[in-house]
Order: structure tokens, then sequence, then C-alpha cells
């Protein structure tokens, strides 16, 4: 047998090729690490986020609200999780369009997935009336509201939903759209015409991360606020207009003046954690948030954490391209 020793140029078609180009969600571990990562930042505990008291109740509360959604993602009959007949998904794969839309029509059956959530939260509710209240309010809410609540939450259109009410309405949709989407067959799913919406569901994405490990080593990928899918795009790139020339990058903790320029690229590196992504063009801005820096970086969570760093790009006059499904109030 002859081993034949590949020159660099086709090294690099392979590695080109093999670019993941949609990483699938894996419900069972994501949410649970999600949880794990919201009560770490709570704690500030990650260098390169710095948690505040004032947002630390927050946290811990969102945090439940994951284990929550960990748990009804475990708990219900898998036919709650139902993909679309095959034929309706080839129908939207041939026409570039997401296989799971967050537009139209949606699965009567999240209202299953949104009744077994609040009762999750019943426990945490005892003793703390204000959580209490809401869930009574939350429950009381007419079919006819909370199906518009949901369509608010689905289209982000942040001034018609209660700020209250969104969080718990987004997360059972997160958990019905993520149960499906990792489902489906990545390699069947194509980028859409606009790479900045969710290939599986045309969402926005939440924030963008830097892989590391495997094929996906430090490629930049935007993650779906819906469905959890990440897609790949490439770096220094504005994930809202597309436009690659006058991108800028803003940290809240200043890199370190005193190391040595051929330190630059080190890893764990706390000012490279969590950096927002600015536009010239545009004039908007998305977080990236740096997996060689910090291993257990989440995008969503570390968003919600990094609301100083969103204070930040705010007074320098960016606007957020894009929500937080966890939360919907103004940072300020
Ligand atoms: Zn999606
Ligand atoms: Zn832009």
């Amino acid at each position: 047998m002859v081993q034949r020793l590949l020159a660099p140029g086709e090294i690099e078609a392979l590695d080109h090729n093999a670019i993941p180009r949609l990483l699938l969600p894996q419900p069972r571990s994501l949410f649970t690490a999600r949880a794990a990562r919201l009560r770490q930042l709570a704690k500030n505990e990650i260098k390169g986020i710095p948690v505040g008291e004032t947002l630390r109740g927050y946290l811990l509360l969102m945090a439940a609200l994951v284990d929550a959604q960990a748990a009804v993602a475990h708990a219900l009959p898998a036919e709650t999780f139902a993909l679309p007949d095959a034929a309706d998904i080839d129908v939207s794969l041939e026409h570039n369009m997401p296989p799971l839309p967050v537009s139209g029509a949606r699965p009567p059956s999240w209202r299953a997935v949104f009744d077994a959530l609040l009762d999750q939260l019943d426990t945490l509710a005892d003793g703390q009336p204000q959580i209490a209240a809401v869930l009574a309010e939350l429950r009381g809410l007419e079919s006819a509201q909370l199906e518009g609540c949901a369509d608010a939450v689905l289209a982000e259109l942040t001034d018609s939903v209660h700020p209250l009410h969104a969080p718990f309405v987004a997360a059972a949709l997160q958990v019905m759209w993520t149960m499906r989407a990792g489902q489906l067959d990545a390699q069947r799913v194509q980028p859409l015409v606009t790479n900045t919406l969710c290939p599986v569901c045309g969402a926005h994405p939440v924030a963008s991360v830097i892989r590391i490990g495997g094929q996906s080593q430090g490629y930049r990928y935007l993650q779906c606020s819906c469905c959890a899918s990440e897609w790949h795009m490439v770096r220094v790139k504005c994930s809202c207009c597309e436009h690659t020339s006058r991108i800028a990058y803003q940290s809240l903790e200043p890199a370190d003046a005193n190391s040595a320029p051929e330190n630059t690229s080190k890893a764990n590196d706390p000012s490279k954690v969590a950096r927002a992504e600015t536009c010239e063009d545009c004039r908007t801005y998305r977080k990236i948030f740096n997996q060689e820096h910090d291993y257990n970086v989440e995008p969503l969570a570390d968003d919600l954490a990094s609301l100083a760093l969103d204070l930040l790009v705010g007074e320098l006059g960016y606007a957020r391209a894009s929500g937080n499904p966890l939360l919907w109030f103004n940072a300020e």
C-alpha cells in the first residue's frame, strides 16, 4: 500500500471542505450547561464577564428557568416534539427556506411545553411571592393572549410584549424549536440567502462564538436565539449587514498593557472572552464570545450576563442588532 503525502494546497482544500457549516443543538446537554454557566456568572466567577450585585438575582432566576427547560425537554413524550412531515421539510429545503420556520403556524404542542415549564417552576415560587404572582399571571392568560405573546416573541417585537411574561414564553418556544432542530440532518440544511438568519428556523442569532476543538477549530459561529443551532460565518464580518470593511471590537477589560506582543495570542486572556463586534456601516453590534479564552463560553448566558458591555457600546452610539430571548427590559 502506497501512502501519498498531501501538498499544502491539498491540505487546505481538505480543511475547507471539512468546516462544519451547521452545528445542530444537543438539547439534553445544552440547557444543563447553560443553567450551570448562568450560576457561575451570577457568582461573578467568570474572568472577562464581571457581574455586579444588581444583575445577580435575575441571572439566578433565569438559571432556574433554564433548569426547567432541561427538565421539560427530558420529561415530555417524544411526539410533543415531532418534526413536520418529511415532504414539507423537503419542500422547504428545495426552496432554500428554513425547515422549522418561526413565522407562520406553530405546532399546538408548544402549549404543553409552556404548561410543563410553569409546573416545574412552582417549587421556585414557594416563599417568593413576586415569582408566584408572575406564574399566576402567565397561567391566567387567555389562549389568544398567550398566542399573541408567542407571535410577538418570535417576531422580536420588543414593544408589544410584557417584559416579565416574555422570557417564560420564549423559554417554552426555545424548548420546542431546539428539540426539533436536534432531530434534523445537518447535511441537508442549506444556508439561507442571507447568512445573518438561522438556516433552521429563520430567527436572528443571539450572539456569536469562536469554537475550538475538532473540525470547528478557530471558526466563528452564530448561535440562533430560538433553536440554538450554530451556523458558520467567517470572522471579522458584520453579522447584521455582512460588510467586512469597518469592523472593530470593544471589550470591558482592557488587554494587559504589559504583555509582550508575542504573548498577545495566548489563550485564556480575560479581555478576549467577551467582546462586541461593531460595524461602522450599519452602526450595530453583536457580541462574540471566544472559546479559545474560556472553554465554557455559552453565547446566550454570556450575552445576558454582559449587560455592562451593552451599556459601553451603547454609549458609543451602536445599536444592538437583535435581542436576547431571556431579556426584554431595556439594558439601561
Ligand atoms: Zn434557529
Ligand atoms: Zn454592519
